[in-house]
């Protein structure tokens, strides 16, 4: 990709405009050399103010504009972003860092939500009774929210701000996007194609920044919805944050991910999911699983497997079609990881694959390497296997019963999302009925968001009613409004519902 030390844009109102009421600017670095790619301005509130008036004001005619010719818009967004999907790609990895191969999997992935909203004319149909007294009728119909923000983090640069845009538009609603200040350039390619596909002014708008922006959408009172996808504390603070200003919001936070394998797992296939899931995207997934449990004698079938063909992924730049396991977002992110791994073994787990000293050939002295841990002999109490290390960082529990299993996983505070490896329908059964999590996967390192279905964490997860996309998204993006009805004129409107008086 190109290599530019440009300040980045805003998008507001349909053209690129210079933040103008910055307070301060950011290098965006490449995590696997720590080369500086661009800078990204920290916009200020009266950038917020633009960027909202602008989506006010192109909300009445958006919202009037028929349904079908929206969903047209979004066939040619999809069109537009599968022309750049390579370019999108490569962009993902030069700034976040992830193999060029997940990250293709990402934008991929961002591409079937714009498919998924591609049926608003039917996912947005209300539903009508007829008769709910003799000649009366009674229907619910949708109409757009308003003015929607969503604020996202720097782990999926193209894929999140996808969970809300298309479906959010596709309803006739406005939107800014603020993209996490650490990855800003994909959403630069994905706005040129959202320019390009005849969107009035203003329906989409874009401001870089961070913490100042984020607080100008909470309180903004011509912002109607917010969604938030980040860690944990913030979106505690979001959640609480818009609510007080009486706004529609969804906070999607961190996680702390269980994999239960029991005795009977297919080992050579459930140790290649763990790994998959573990430290795919160097362990920066929110659908990383971070915690194995090991139930009974999976422990000593499970190791040997899994610590050898975690020796032999490959750590590098993850533009290097080779590349198993890139960096992790920053030499800061680096040092608080491999912090992570020195409290564990301090309080007693082993190291038995040890990625905190990981050197090679290729590797630049400036990248922010971690290579892969597996970490043996954690208890639950460990700092290691209750809190968020979002690195390529694998802690083994072991468990007696698949019932422990459960307790201990049900134990965290969080609830994003979980794994059972096995081949018992009955355990299947039990894990599924008991574990108190958003996202389930059986055999399946990574249950990942499909576009189609709804997705989200419980817990200190998630905060809020409905969850992204799927069906959820149209919920989210549209109030209700019903309407009872009858006619005078040809003497059917007899009944009545209420007694009138
Ligand atoms: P983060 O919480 O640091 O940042 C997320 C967004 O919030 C960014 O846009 C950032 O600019 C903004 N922000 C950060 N601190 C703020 C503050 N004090 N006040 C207002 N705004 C603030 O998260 P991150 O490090 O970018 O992303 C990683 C986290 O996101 C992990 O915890 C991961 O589990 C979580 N995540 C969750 C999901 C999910 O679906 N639940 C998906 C992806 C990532």
């Amino acid at each position: 990709m190109t290599i530019t030390t440009d300040l980045l844009n805003n998008y507001v109102g349909g053209a690129w405009t210079p933040a103008a009421a910055a307070v301060g600017e950011l290098d965006v670095v490449a995590p696997a050399t720590g080369a500086t790619l661009a800078r990204v301005p920290l916009s200020g509130a009266a950038d917020v103010d633009a960027a909202v008036a602008a989506a006010r004001a192109a909300l009445p005619a958006w919202r009037d504009v028929n349904v079908i010719e929206r969903a047209r818009r979004l066939f040619a967004l999809r069109e537009g972003l599968i022309a750049r999907q390579e370019d999108l790609a490569q962009s993902v990895t030069a700034e976040m860092g992830k193999t060029i191969g997940d990250a293709r999997a990402e934008v991929a992935r961002a591409i079937e939500m714009v498919e998924a909203a591609c049926a608003i004319p039917t996912t947005m149909q209300g539903r009508v009774l007829e008769d709910v007294s003799r000649g009366i009728d009674a229907e619910t119909i949708r109409q757009p929210v308003g003015v929607c923000a969503a604020i996202v983090p720097f782990n999926f640069p193209m894929m999140v701000p996808f969970w809300f845009l298309p479906f959010a538009i596709g309803c006739g609603n406005t939107f800014v996007l603020k993209p996490s200040e650490q990855v800003p350039m994909t959403q630069r390619i994905a706005f040129e194609v959202l320019d390009s596909i005849g969107l009035p002014p203003g329906v989409v708008n874009l401001v870089n920044g961070g913490r100042e922006v984020v607080e100008g959408l909470l309180d903004h009172p011509d912002v109607d919805a917010i969604s938030f996808v980040g860690s944990a504390p913030v979106a505690k603070l979001v959640y609480e944050r818009a609510a007080r200003s009486g706004k529609r919001v969804q906070a999607l936070g961190g996680a702390k991910n269980h994999m239960v394998v029991m005795p009977d797992a297919v080992i050579e296939k459930t140790a290649a999911g763990l790994i998959g899931s573990a430290f795919g995207a160097a362990g920066q997934r929110c659908m990383a699983g971070s915690v194995v449990v090991t139930v009974g004698e999976a422990h000593e079938r499970l190791l040997p497997a899994l610590t050898e063909a975690t020796r032999a992924l490959g750590v590098g730049d993850g533009a290097d079609e080779a590349t198993d396991v890139g960096p992790v977002i920053s030499c800061a992110a680096r040092d608080r990881i491999r912090g992570f791994i020195d409290a564990a073994v301090e309080a007693g787990a082993t190291a038995v694959v040890d990625g905190r000293a990981v050197a090679g050939d290729g590797l630049a002295e400036d990248g922010a390497f971690v290579g892969p841990t597996i970490l043996d002999g954690v208890t639950p109490e460990m700092a290691i296997a209750q809190e968020e290390v979002f690195g390529p960082v694998l802690a083994i529990v072991r468990a007696e019963t698949l019932d422990d299993a459960i307790a201990i996983v049900n134990a965290s505070r969080f609830g994003n999302g979980t794994s059972i490896f096995t081949e018992s329908g009955s355990a299947v059964r039990r894990y599924r009925h008991q574990v108190e999590a958003g996202m389930i996967g059986v055999n399946i390192g990574v249950a990942a968001p499909v576009a189609f279905f709804p997705f989200s964490g419980w817990k200190d997860s998630f905060l809020g009613d409905l969850h992204a996309h799927g069906p959820d998204a149209v919920d989210f993006f549209t109030r209700k409004k019903t309407v009872t009805s009858r006619w005078f004129s040809d003497g059917q409107g007899s009944g009545t519902y209420f007694v009138e008086r």
